[in-house]
């Protein structure tokens, strides 16, 4: 898979953009799971693993099971925090990895509340709420999973659902704490399964990327075609949607593979916008996966895309297989 049209035209400063290139590289995402009631503790899935990817705007958990279950979310304050319960049989992690990213979501933990209960909590940098959560089934080599979207949330908001879920608890003092599946609210039902695209705009910081006659930089535009892309999405309520990058900072090509795969984007799309040296050559290029790369001007145009990582001081050669055939 490849990125870009090539490097002629990076250096070329006589050009104009040509075209904005997606690359695509789709995945399967799963369907949503239509799981068995889960009648004793000992049918409970385990928790086989966490992480967490935030950025000011969002945060996102990802809890890895060995099979669907049923989970509650509450917030609460002082500090402000989420819970998320899951019905856990036990933790097969040892310890989760840091949060990936700067955000609303500063550090997590997560441990068994009782028996039966696995906890995560979530440590909120601002107050934030949860925009959406669902269960997915495993597919292919992914297991079954619970995802939790974060977005952030004013003062009043949290203040409200705290005392909701406060009263909501209250309530059901004497009962068991997570006796059903829980929809998180105003959310999103339980059953409802957003694909994430991850956008990444192609270039930033010190990687302008193309240069047009007029001094405009290929990374100012990318990243402002994928906010109004963001937004598009967004709006249209069929999708989730996460950016590499929000601002106009430089992520290796590691990084931005590695911030996809961490989400478990189920599309990932890079955008560029090249200028190429005959100004009469215009439009767009979508660029698709391509196992075998047996194509020779897409292999040229991919290493002369892929080689501005040298820029910022990393080295191509450091990047894994799988990485360098994008
Ligand atoms: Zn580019």
């Amino acid at each position: 898979m490849l990125k870009s049209a090539g490097s002629a035209g990076h250096t070329c400063g006589i050009a104009g953009f040509a075209a904005i290139v997606l690359v695509l590289v789709a995945c399967l995402f799963a369907t949503h799971p239509a799981f068995a009631q889960l009648e004793s503790i000992e049918d409970y899935p385990d928790v086989i693993d966490a992480r967490v990817t935030a950025t000011p705007q969002r945060a996102r958990l990802i809890i890895d099971l060995s099979g669907p279950t049923e989970f509650a979310i509450v917030s609460l304050d002082k500090p402000n925090r989420i819970a998320i319960d899951v019905k856990a049989f036990e933790l097969k992690i040892l310890a989760p990895a840091d949060v990936a990213g700067k955000g609303i979501v500063t550090g997590y933990t997560v441990e068994m509340a009782e028996k039966g209960r696995a906890r995560t909590m979530l440590t909120l940098a601002e107050p934030a709420q949860v925009q959406q959560a669902y269960i997915l089934d495993a597919v292919a080599d992914q297991p079954a999973r619970l995802v939790v979207d974060i977005i952030t949330a004013t003062p009043q908001e949290f203040a409200t659902k705290v005392a909701s879920d406060l009263a909501a608890s209250n309530a059901n003092q004497g009962t068991a704490p997570v006796t059903a599946p829980t929809d998180p609210g105003t959310h999103a039902p339980i059953t409802a399964t957003r694909p994430l695209v991850v956008l990444g705009p192609g270039h930033g910081g010190v990687d302008n990327g193309a240069s047009a006659p007029n001094g405009t930089h290929e990374k100012d535009i990318t990243l402002t075609f994928a906010l109004q892309l963001q937004k598009v999405l967004i709006d249209s309520g069929r999708f989730d949607v996460a950016l590499t990058r929000e601002d106009d900072t430089y992520l290796s090509l590691n990084e931005r593979v590695d911030l996809a795969r961490q989400n478990k984007a189920d599309l990932f799309i890079s955008l560029h916008a090249d200028s190429f040296q005959q100004p009469e050559i215009r439009g767009a290029s979508v660029y698709t996966r391509d196992e075998n790369a047996t194509d020779v001007l897409d292999k040229v145009l991919a290493d002369g895309e892929n080689r501005y990582d040298i820029v910022a001081g990393f080295s191509v050669p450091q990047a894994t297989p799988a990485v360098m055939d994008i």
